[in-house]
């Protein structure tokens, strides 16, 4: 992972954007997906439908959308749509964060979740335009576009800002977002390096971030932090949960960079102080062993690895054969087959 820290984050050669805030959508609010499963009145056989809740989860990692790529972190706008249509016709439905780490990952039988990030709050990825809707081309036009298409992807992504995100000072953007149904996730304010600043530091940059995101949405709870160069505090748990300056914070769920899938919420080996990404990537190029093309290939032929929803939100299925352990304070929900 060192390795990771210290190749990622293509937000160092970024500069740091605006603003930032947004609001999970309340549970349920989502059109229901309909790619993925029949409906049914009876509960879905796990069995029937390979679930496995204590499987892995891609969280996808992007930065700036350009049509010449000048870093390892660039996609082009008809890269991250075909990314997007992969995971549509793969039966992957978009979560937040947020719903992620809160183990909100209430999808069709046969469903898998995958978590779509974006950092540094650039305009590629969102901006409004005159007409108040967003700008064609960015990655959330793209990811409305391709959820239009696809009734069950749900066009929802968490955004992680710094100071003035998507070219939006007075927090236009955000609140569209809120509105939306996107999450709005915390960078620090200046895009600071955490692993370098000492305890009161780190606490003042997160504290600041959280500040920025609620001046443009004063109601909205920030509840997740995406580490800004992926680097971690020496005190990991600070990063989850502190305050500076009359602002606390304790977040669910804090991301790093690299390398790979992320355990289930509901496994015994989700640690919320360090949860991995992946690099949306081609399967060539520098370190596409970690990137997304590879990942993905990986958990589409390995089917016991890959989270798989049993399509009820309160149970939580696993085949007894695959060797997983769910966390302590799930066991009474969890139901191995
Ligand atoms: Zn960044």
């Amino acid at each position: 992972m060192a390795l990771l820290a210290a190749l990622c984050c293509g937000c160092a050669a970024n500069p740091a954007p605006d603003e930032a805030a947004a609001q999970l959508p309340p549970p349920g609010s989502s059109a229901p997906p309909s790619d993925a499963a029949p409906s049914s009145s009876a509960p879905p056989d796990p069995a029937a439908v390979g679930a496995n809740e204590l499987g892995q989860v891609p969280i996808l990692m992007y930065h700036r959308l350009v049509e010449r790529p000048s870093s390892v972190y660039d996609r082009t706008p008809a890269a991250f749509r075909a990314e997007l249509e992969r995971l549509a016709a793969e039966g992957y439905v978009p979560v937040t964060t947020a719903e992620y780490a809160t183990g909100k990952i209430d999808l069709p039988a046969g469903a898998h979740p995958v978590v779509l990030t974006f950092d540094d709050g650039d305009a590629t990825q969102f901006a409004l335009g005159p007409d108040g809707a967003p700008v064609p081309g960015t990655a959330i036009a793209i990811l409305l576009d391709v959820a239009a298409r696809h009734p069950g992807f749900r066009p929802v992504a968490s955004l992680y800002v710094n100071a003035g995100p998507f070219g939006s000072p007075d927090g236009a953007a955000l609140r569209w977002l809120r509105d939306h149904g996107f999450e709005i996730g915390n960078h620090t304010r200046d895009h600071t390096n955490l692993a370098s600043a000492d305890e009161r530091g780190v606490q003042e940059a997160i504290a600041a971030g959280q500040r920025e995101i609620q001046r443009a949405v004063p109601d909205y709870r920030v509840s997740t932090l995406a580490l800004p160069f992926g680097a971690i505090p020496s005190n990991g748990a600070l990063a989850l949960r502190g305050g500076s300056d009359g602002t606390s914070y304790e977040y669910a769920c804090v991301l790093m960079v690299g390398a790979g899938p992320a355990p289930s919420p509901f496994a015994a080996d989700f640690d919320p102080t360090t949860t991995p990404r992946i690099r949306s990537q081609d399967p060539t190029g520098e370190d596409a062993r970690y990137g997304s093309a590879v990942w993905l290939d990986q958990l589409a032929a390995a089917p016991a690895q890959r989270y798989t929803s049993d399509g009820v939100p309160d149970r939580i299925s696993y085949p007894a054969s695959a060797g997983l352990t769910p966390a302590p304070h799930f066991t009474d929900r969890a139901v191995a087959y």
